[in-house]
């Protein structure tokens, strides 16, 4: 049998993964040809490909690895737990020291009365338990029909059936015959490129509002829940307008409508504050988290609940579960992750300097010719990408096109930065330090300038 190791040629490494590996997100076609590039090692903010090129991560992995890469002490957490007990399950009255401890830790990070945790495997398996929660909380209040879940155009929930259905991806949505029943999604808050001739004050107020219309035509007993994400990541990260927030817990109040905040990326420093609802203003009375809970170290994910919804559906069974809810060694590596954001103070270094260093050369984005805007919030950003900024109009080539050249401009620079349409996004690792933001930006710069030459 051969044996495959990092030391086989790229090529053939490639030929058998094109051979073998299904990926996710990713055109077949697009393998076959140049074949995937192979990541081997990774330290701090940088990755290291087959071929030895050293590659500045703008994403984190996918927006997780909020510690950066290579931390010894979360090896070794997984390692002794491994070997103190690498497995036990968390049902029918069963528990064990590295679910607790993490329940505990987290219920004295989140925010309000989140002092509540369903864990799950992943942000998608958060997402379906927090389907089948919501319905099941006005099921034992007595209001069983209230189990419309909306959610919004373009947002990313996973790629469960759930997760995907409350998820906008009209893509996803068409395969799979998505969304399943009783989810609804609205427009969002997109206002660069929905807003029109509105202020964005107005547009964000007027999306908002469309949450309320939502309510009064599905019927106010029949909408158990509204969820969105605080800021819209995979969408592009889409930064809602100020008016926004303020309008949406008002409706959600209101109507008696349960708030999910899926923080899932804006969890655990990247907005600046533990959770992304603090940074918003955002009271949830549930939020989904995974990717940045273990910095991507370890898969795990839950739902953070509220002390009223979790007592109603403390009142009796509730018949879900996943094998490797509170898996032992993702917990203890997920408790490591969190010692290290507490007691290295990441949170504080984004606040007082990753993001503010970033916010500067990022909005510096803005004087290119092909960059209609640019967005942030702490830690992640995104730039539209436009042939006329004072128009906001999109590429003739169509959605994407421009944005796909763009990225492959970021690889050809050794830049991670990933394209959602025309829309350019980032979300490095929160250590990264101000002169790799500086590199980040001008490797960015290059791409852009590269890009323009190929469009003109
Ligand atoms: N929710 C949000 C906001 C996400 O961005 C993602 C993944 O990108 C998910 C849920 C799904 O998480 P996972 O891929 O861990 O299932």
């Amino acid at each position: 049998m051969t044996v495959i190791t990092n030391h086989l040629p790229t090529e053939d490494l490639q030929a058998l993964d094109a051979a073998h590996h299904m990926h996710p997100f990713t055109a077949g076609g697009e393998l076959a040809g140049k074949g995937a590039r192979v990541i081997t090692r990774a330290s701090g903010v940088f990755l290291t490909d087959s071929d030895g090129n050293e590659i500045l991560d703008g994403m984190a992995g996918l927006w997780c690895v909020n510690i950066g890469y290579g931390r010894d002490e979360l090896a070794e957490a997984a390692a002794r737990q491994m070997r103190e007990l690498p497995y036990y399950n968390t049902f029918f009255q069963t528990t064990h020291v590295p679910a607790i401890a993490l329940a505990a830790k987290l219920a004295e990070l989140a925010p309000g009365d989140l002092n509540h945790v369903f864990f799950a495997g992943s942000g998608s398996e958060a997402n379906d338990t927090n389907i089948r929660m919501v319905r099941h909380y006005w099921s034992v209040k007595g209001k069983p029909r209230k189990n419309i879940i909306i959610s919004r155009e373009n947002a990313y929930h996973g790629s469960t059936m759930g997760g995907a259905s409350l998820g906008g991806m009209v893509p996803m949505h068409e395969q799979g015959s998505l969304p399943i029943p009783d989810i609804h999604h609205i427009p969002q808050p997109d206002w660069w490129a929905e807003g029109g001739d509105m202020s964005p004050e107005e547009f964000g107020i007027a999306r908002a509002r469309e949450l309320e219309r939502a309510i009064l035509e599905l019927g106010e007993d029949r909408v158990a829940a509204f969820i969105a994400e605080p800021v819209q990541g995979a969408g592009g990260v889409i930064v809602a307008p100020d008016s926004y927030w303020p309008e949406i817990q008002r409706i959600c109040d209101k109507y008696e409508i349960l708030l999910i905040a899926d923080e899932v990326i804006c969890g655990f420093g990247r907005t600046g504050n533990w959770f992304g609802s603090q940074t918003l203003g955002i009271r949830p009375h549930i939020m989904s988290i995974a990717k940045g809970l273990s910095s991507g170290y370890a898969p795990i994910g839950g739902s953070m609940v509220c002390d009223e919804v979790a007592e109603v559906i403390a009142r009796g069974e509730f018949n879900h579960g996943y094998t490797y809810s509170g898996h032992p060694v993702a917990a203890a590596v997920a408790l490591e992750n969190l010692r290290i954001l507490e007691e290295e103070k990441v949170i504080d270094h984004v606040r007082d300097v990753a993001a503010p260093h970033l916010r500067a050369a990022w909005e510096g984005l803005a004087d290119h010719p092909l960059v209609g805007e640019a967005r942030i919030v702490g830690m992640m950003g995104s730039i539209a990408l436009t042939p006329d900024k004072a128009a906001r109009a999109r590429f003739a080539a169509g959605a994407g096109t421009v944005g796909l050249i763009c990225r492959e401009r970021c690889f050809a620079n050794d830049l991670v930065m990933r394209h959602v349409g025309d829309r350019m996004v980032i979300s490095p690792p929160l250590v990264i330090t101000p002169a790799e933001i500086d590199e980040l930006v001008a490797r960015a710069r290059k791409a852009l300038d590269e890009t323009l030459d190929a469009v003109t």
